[in-house]
């Protein structure tokens, strides 16, 4: 469907040896200890992963969307987190490239390409996820500051960030509420869980899946940081940029259903073709073939969805409609995949020995992450609605 081009097929493959050779071997093991793959993010940075998409000119390898989604591809095909620890920073890279300051690019780019400082994105609450207008975060000017109150909830990479894009409403009373947000860049010590005097990183949330890379909360308690943390110059600007940078988050995380999806199925074809009952291989029963079909069929859909949204996206094009579309049906398709991957390995799939446990484990976070398939459904609604209106 898209042509590659030559640096896209190179990148690809590097990843995929990448993933073969250093990541497949340990993935199992690392995630059953919850472990965060220090030695296997320390290769990402020698292989540019970082700074896939940032500019040359801040020595970035500058590729686009496309480039990444496929690089994310093969990584959750090794294991998921690893995609986590990349994603969150990779929207942090985006939010400054499109809307920083010349003085916001120079000083962090440069930084975050290498992976010497990684992002986090800050705007989920406890009460307030899909209804981002609901935070309640607020930091208010005084004198050269801003003074920061509030709480954040879900933080992928919340420890270990060195910047957290945070999202706040600095005119809490606007009405509408979304002209009153705007993000803040939050810089802190990576690894400190104290970061700075009232800010303050809980504990890494257990979570079912998606494990080892740390999943924690944050309280701002009249935490300062300079007014110049305002990512570009002029508040009110948080909601839209933020939705911006969702829209991407949407491609990486049906390039990540597509990875996932693609490591299932091929476990599961092979196991069927290994197992036997009634005498043959169980890939010889039709009712097992009809689950590989369905698999591999809807595996390929998604895999379409993801590189159209991806391309229509890195050419600058309006793409909320088809980023929504592509991380729903990729992400449902993922879910169902791996119950269907599941149901191929019988009662082994059941077991920590085989790896369709931990992709089962893993799939149902794309149901929530970057928007919930309910959410999806609305902003499609609302984009066809106003499409094909009469
Ligand atoms: C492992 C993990 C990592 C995460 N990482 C981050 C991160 O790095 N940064 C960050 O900011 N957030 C992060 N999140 C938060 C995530 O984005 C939210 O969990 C998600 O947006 C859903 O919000 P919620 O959990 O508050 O659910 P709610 O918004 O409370 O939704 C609950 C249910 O109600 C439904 N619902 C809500 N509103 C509507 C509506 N209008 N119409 C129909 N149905 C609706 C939802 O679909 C869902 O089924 C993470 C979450 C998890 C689990």
């Amino acid at each position: 469907m898209i042509d590659l081009t030559d640096t896209q097929k190179a990148i690809v493959e590097t990843v995929r040896d990448f993933v073969e050779k250093e990541v497949i071997p340990v993935a199992d093991e690392m995630e059953h200890r919850d472990e965060f793959p220090e030695a296997i993010v320390e290769q990402m940075k020698e292989l540019g992963l970082f700074g896939l998409t940032v500019d040359e000119a801040y020595g970035g390898i500058g590729e686009s969307l496309t480039t990444y989604a496929l690089a994310v591809v093969e990584l959750a095909r090794g294991w998921m987190s690893l995609s986590g620890v990349l994603n969150t920073h990779f929207m942090g890279c985006y939010l400054i490239n499109k809307f920083g300051t010349q003085e916001q690019k120079d000083s962090f780019l440069p930084r975050m390409a290498t992976g010497e400082i990684r992002a986090a994105l800050a705007m989920s609450e406890p009460e307030a996820g899909s209804d981002v207008q609901g935070i309640r975060t607020k930091a208010i000017k005084d004198g050269d500051d801003y003074v920061v109150n509030g709480q954040k909830m879900w933080l992928t990479n919340g420890l270990r960030s060195g910047i957290v894009m945070t999202l706040v409403k600095t005119d809490p009373g606007s009405d509408p509420p979304h002209r009153g947000m705007s993000m803040l860049i939050v810089e802190k010590e990576p690894g400190n869980p104290k970061p700075a005097p009232g800010l303050d990183v809980g504990k890494n949330i257990e979570k079912m899946g998606y494990k080892g890379v740390e999943t924690t909360e944050m309280t701002f308690d009249d935490f300062r940081c300079p007014t110049s943390s305002l990512l570009g110059t002029e508040e009110g600007q948080g909601f839209r940029q933020v939705l911006d940078a969702i829209e991407v988050g949407r491609v990486n995380v049906s390039a990540r259903a597509v990875g996932l999806a693609t490591r299932a199925f091929e476990e599961a074809i092979r196991y069927s073709q290994q197992r036997k009952a009634f005498g043959k291989p169980i890939s010889q029963h039709q009712a097992i073939q009809i689950h590989l079909a369905e698999m591999g069929t809807t595996l390929e859909a998604a895999r379409l969805m993801l590189l159209s949204a991806a391309a229509k996206k890195s050419a600058g094009e309006r793409s909320d409609l088809e980023a929504a579309m592509a991380k729903l049906f990729a992400s449902e398709a993922c879910h169902e995949i791996t119950v269907k991957a599941l149901r191929v390995h019988g009662g082994y799939g059941y077991s920590k020995e085989f790896t369709i446990e931990r992709l089962y484990r893993d799939a149902p976070f794309l149901l929530i992450g970057e928007g919930t398939s309910e959410i999806q459904k609305t902003v499609i609604a609302r984009r066809l609605l106003e499409k094909y209106k009469t």
